[in-house]
């Protein structure tokens, strides 16, 4: 347990804030649309402790917040469709889904592995203050637990995070009250979540009709991401007595594992080195080689590394 603080959304407040953000600390914010749950998107332990916090149990990728275009530029690429409805619409209640910039240095666990980021620029001055105070790429879900209602207001923050965060920032009443529109730009003009900024007006900026995402190319749900990295090499669970040949990857005390989610058996580092480590296996197993993953407990983050896991190890056509 921390003990949360509740700053104000003065300079000094933010100051602090951007203090605990820095140090890996998460922090939750007013948005025009309901409160955010903030961390340092490059931090991998961070980024880990959102979902921590949150309690959910699946790694489904967040959305990236910057104080302006210039900055949502260095994280994403955008063409011209996308310039043109960012000039329009931002800041404002809009997410795009864009072609990660890898040199960004988002987290994965950020993007769940895709090869695509979710982005955008939030008009609340608190949040505007704190993002420029902080320098950096805020990742932030809603500051809610998983399942539970979104939060507008400082009080429903702390009614649900209380001692799970390093602090709230109380700007007051969220104006919005609903999530982000959430428009899916790196293929076909999708709307991946209806929200904030109308469907009519996104197709009148983009003078096409928007198709409702969610095929199997066009995720849109935490359950849908095909797309999500898949090791080449086999992937074995629950091992406790890796075969001869076998990349073990350990938790906790595993003597002789070629790799480590956790020394320690710590469930957040495992998180934070997860999608690095889906990937160092299956360099280090070779294209016909094969991994094996230590037991993982089903507790707590544990649960979303599992998932993830399943994924990896479920047979592929
Ligand atoms: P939340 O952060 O709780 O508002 O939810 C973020 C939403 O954005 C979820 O519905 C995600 O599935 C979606 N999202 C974030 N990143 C991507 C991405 N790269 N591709 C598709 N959907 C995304
Ligand atoms: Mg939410």
């Amino acid at each position: 347990m921390t003990e949360t603080l509740t700053l104000p959304p003065t300079p000094d407040g933010l100051a602090r804030a951007a203090d605990l953000l820095r140090a890996g600390g998460l922090v939750a914010f007013p948005t025009e649309t309901v409160y955010g749950l903030g961390g340092d998107a490059r931090n991998d332990r961070a980024v880990a402790a959102i979902f921590a916090a949150k309690g959910r149990p699946s790694f489904n990728p967040l959305i990236v917040h910057v104080p302006d275009l210039a900055a949502a530029r260095t994280v994403a690429v955008f063409d011209d469709r996308a310039e043109a409805v960012a000039a329009q619409f931002w800041p404002g209640p809009l997410t795009l889904v864009l072609p990660l910039r890898e040199e960004a240095g988002i987290s994965p666990l950020v993007t769940a592995g895709l090869a695509t980021v979710a982005v955008r620029v939030p008009a609340h001055p608190v949040a505007q203050g704190l993002l420029r105070a902080f320098g950096g790429p805020l990742a932030a879900p809603s500051a809610n637990p998983s399942g539970k209602v979104s939060p507008t207001r400082a009080a429903h923050v702390l009614a649900g995070l209380s001692g799970r965060i390093a602090a709230v920032v109380d700007g007051g009443a969220c104006a919005v009250g609903v999530e982000s529109t959430i428009l899916g730009l790196d293929g076909p003009p999708a709307l991946l979540r209806p929200g904030g900024v109308t469907v009519e007006a996104l197709e009148q900026a983009l003078g096409t009709p928007l198709p409702i995402g969610g095929s199997e190319t066009r995720p849109n749900a935490p359950g849908q991401l095909a797309s999500h990295y898949a090791p080449g090499a086999a992937v074995r669970l629950e091992v406790t007595q890796p075969a001869a040949g076998e990349v073990w990857v350990g938790f906790g005390p595993c003597p002789g594992a070629a790799l480590s989610l956790s020394e320690s058996g710590d469930l957040v580092e495992a998180a934070a080195r997860l999608f690095h480590l889906l990937r160092q296996a299956d360099e280090v197993a070779g294209d016909r080689g094969r991994i094996a993953f230590a037991p993982v407990p089903e507790t707590g983050l544990g649960r979303a590394i599992n998932d993830r896991l399943r994924r990896a190890a479920a047979p592929r056509g």
